[in-house]
Order: C-alpha cells, then structure tokens, then sequence
C-alpha cells in the first residue's frame, strides 16, 4: 500500500520529513541490549534539552494521553481534590481522566476560544487549602490558543505551592515552555506533534515535588508506573517493549531540532503562525480567538463563516485541493475549521493552504465582504 503526499495541516499527526522516515527503517535491535542502551541515554538527555529541565524525563510508548494519565496516576489519591482549568475538548479530557481515576475535580470552565485566567486559579486555592493538584492544558488544541501557562504556574507554584500537571501536548518543542523555569511538577506531550515523528511515543517530566507526591500516590498504576520507568531507565532499559522504529525517528528528530536551535524553531512556528493569522484575515475570514495575544503558534481555529457547509469545505480542499484541514472538536464540530502549523512545517506549506482556499470558498458559497 502506498499513500500519497498531501499537505497535512491537521494538529497532530504532522508530516514526517524523508530524513526521519528513513532514519525509522533503521534494523530492529534487541531492545534489552547495549544499542538500545546507547540510543536511549543519548535521545533522553536531548529531550531535556527540549524540555529545558534537569528533571527526570520518561519515553512512554503510548500517545499523549498516556503521558497525562501517568502524570494523574503518579501524583494523586483516588478523593483528592484538583482544580483544573479548561477551555476546550483537551482540557474537559484531561479532567475526565483524572475523574476516572477518582479525582475530586473542581472545574474552572472558560469560554471556548478565550484563554484561561490564572486570577480565577489564584481564587480557587485561596478558597479551598485542600486542594493537591491544578491541571492545565498549556496550548487548547481544539480553540488554537495557547494558555498563559507561566502567569498559571507562578500562582500554583509560587504562591500556593501546589502540584502543577501540565497537558503541553501541542506546544512543546514549538512554543516556549521552560519546565524548571516556570518550576513545572509533570509536563506531558507526544510523538506526533511538535516533534514531526508518526505517533506512538509519549513524553513526560518529573519533578522532585512529583516523585514526592509519588510515594503515597495510591490511584491504580501498571503500564504507567514511574518508579518502575526510573529503575529501568537506570539501565537504558524501559519497563516493556518500547516503540524502537520510532525511536530512531525522534533520535533523528532530536538531531534536527537541536541543530536548528531552539530559539529557531519557536520562531519560525511564531511567524508561520502569524503569516497564517494574517493569510486568514485578508481572505475575509474570521479568527475564534477572542483576543489574538492569545492565538496559538501551533494550530490556527477559524470560524466557519455563515451558509458555508463545513463537510463541503472540508471536502474540496482534500480531493481537488490535496491540503487535508482538521474540523472542530466536540461542540464547535461545524463551527470551526483549524489548520495546524507545527513541527515539519515552512511557510510555503501554508501558501499552498491560502492559494487552496482562494479557489475553493467560492465554490462553497463565500465571497469575502
Ligand atoms: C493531541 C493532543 C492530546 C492527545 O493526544 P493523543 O496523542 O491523541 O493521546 C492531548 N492534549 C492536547 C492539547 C493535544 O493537542
């Protein structure tokens, strides 16, 4: 079977560029030898670098609810209380996980398309001293905007003190987030966004307050436990069979990524971004960010305007257009259409996006006013 090339502008999975794709048809090793040894130790502590943290840091084969579900599982107590913030489908998600593991879970719900505001955190933990834990999503996926995490996290951590479990499944790597700068507890995210390899690999860090948290956490725990991934790791070993072909792809996208720079790499995807905030604006669209400080540099969300049939859009541009666009999630299903701009992304892929969209809204009854 082979599948042809499409501009793939959905948030995750991105497109894989040739260099990792051939770097994961690498022969298959023993994955409790001395070569998978060396590829983990090396390929860890360029995810710290990633991650700009010095904390503990696991390769998890799952995708990146299985990073958020560790985080949940490893700190927390069935009956503890949570606050968490959210505004959008990732974040309601992130909340049912840790409700089914038998979190007591005070929710802070914003509007979707509007960021959360860290004044209304600060209000939950001064009412209730009880609380152990704030989860947050960093960049809501689903609205294409990207949370003040570090206003957040100087309230959790620095005023309060509190566990801070971070969803930045859609922003590391492509948007600033300093683990230990910002002093953040568990931050989780995956393969397949930021980090342009298939999806199948999940990351996450851990801080010292975690791995304390850790010791009385009492939630079930098996595939997900922490404490058996360090002593593991110890060996350059994983608990279980890891996803070795996607490993050497992130080996391989480690390199890229750090040959970049950093500091490169949140740039381009700012002015990626902003070039698609501008392209969508001059097309007579509207943005679903409220107030575009707060627009995502990974995804953009766009409304969808009045009378235009979101499955027709959505459909032209995939068959005679060749760019495959994400719908809404959850109650903006048909409200919005989003297009992602992370990982393997460069400027010309959306200019293929915008010339696609000049052909195709009037085919669907759009003319810009
Ligand atoms: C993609 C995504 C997830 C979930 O990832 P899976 O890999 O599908 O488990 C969670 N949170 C955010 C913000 C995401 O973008």
């Amino acid at each position: 079977m082979k599948m042809p090339r499409q501009n793939l502008r959905t948030p995750g999975p991105t497109p894989v560029p040739d260099d990792i794709v051939e770097a994961m048809s690498n022969p298959m090793i023993n994955h409790r030898g001395p070569e998978f040894r060396d590829m983990i130790s090396r390929v860890t502590d360029q995810l710290k670098q990633v991650f700009m943290t010095q904390n503990d840091l696991f390769i998890l084969t799952a995708s990146g609810t299985g990073a958020l579900e560790a985080s949940i599982v490893n700190t927390l107590s069935p009956g503890d209380k949570v606050v968490a913030a959210t505004a959008g489908s990732f974040g309601d998600r992130f909340i049912d996980l840790a409700r089914a593991y038998g979190a007591d879970v005070k929710v802070l719900e914003f509007e979707w398309g509007a960021a959360v505001d860290p004044d209304a955190i600060r209000r939950a933990l001064r009412d209730d001293p009880s609380v152990k834990a704030v989860m947050v999503t960093h960049n809501e996926t689903s609205t294409g905007i990207t949370h003040p995490l570090a206003e957040m996290a100087a309230v959790v951590k620095g005023e309060f003190g509190k566990l801070l479990l971070v969803d930045a499944v859609s922003s590391l790597g492509c948007i600033p987030l300093a683990v230990d700068g910002w002093d953040c507890d568990m931050v989780g995210t995956a393969s397949q966004k930021g980090f342009m390899i298939p999806p199948g690999l999940a990351f996450i860090s851990v801080s010292e307050a975690a791995w304390e948290a850790q010791q009385t956490a009492s939630m079930p725990r098996f595939y997900f436990d922490l404490a058996s991934a360090k002593s593991y790791l110890e060996r350059g070993q994983t608990p279980f069979t890891p996803a070795v072909a996607a490993m050497y792809g992130l080996s391989q996208a480690l390199d890229n990524i750090l040959d970049e720079g950093l500091e490169n790499v949140y740039e381009r995807h700012a002015s990626i971004a902003q070039y698609t905030r501008e392209s969508m604006k001059n097309l007579g669209l509207e943005l679903l960010a409220e107030d575009e400080t707060y627009a995502s540099n990974t995804v953009t969300a766009i409304k969808m305007p009045a009378g235009v049939d979101h499955g027709k859009l959505m459909g032209l541009m995939r068959s005679d257009e060749n760019v495959v666009l994400a719908a809404g999630q959850g109650k903006l299903a048909t409200d919005i259409f989003r297009i992602g701009h992370l990982g393997y992304v460069v400027q010309e892929d959306i200019e293929e996006v915008v010339e696609a969209l000049k052909t195709v809204l009037p085919k669907v009854g759009f003319s810009a006013s």
